[in-house]
C-alpha cells in the first residue's frame, strides 16, 4: 500500500472542495477555507484536519492502519 499525500478538503461550512498536499511527517491542525475563510480545526479524536474534513486520512495515520492490519 502506497502513502497517499493527496487529499481533498471539504470545507463544512461552505462545501468548497480543494485537493491539498499533505506533509507526510507532520499533522495538519488548522486550515482556513479560501472561500468563506473559516478555518478548520480537527473534530474530537482526529489528529488532523485531513483525518476530519479530508477524503483521505493523514500519512502518519495512513502508516498506522497499514501497521494494524
Ligand atoms: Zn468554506
Amino acid at each position: 500500500m502506497e502513502i497517499i499525500l493527496q487529499s481533498t478538503i471539504t470545507c463544512p461550512n461552505c462545501g468548497h472542495k480543494k485537493e491539498e498536499t499533505m506533509p507526510s511527517t507532520a499533522c495538519q491542525f488548522f486550515y482556513k477555507c479560501e472561500v468563506c475563510q473559516t478555518v478548520l480545526k480537527p473534530n474530537a479524536g482526529d489528529c488532523c484536519i485531513y483525518c476530519s474534513f479530508g477524503d483521505v486520512v493523514c500519512p502518519p495515520r495512513q502508516n498506522e492502519l497499514k501497521i494494524g492490519e
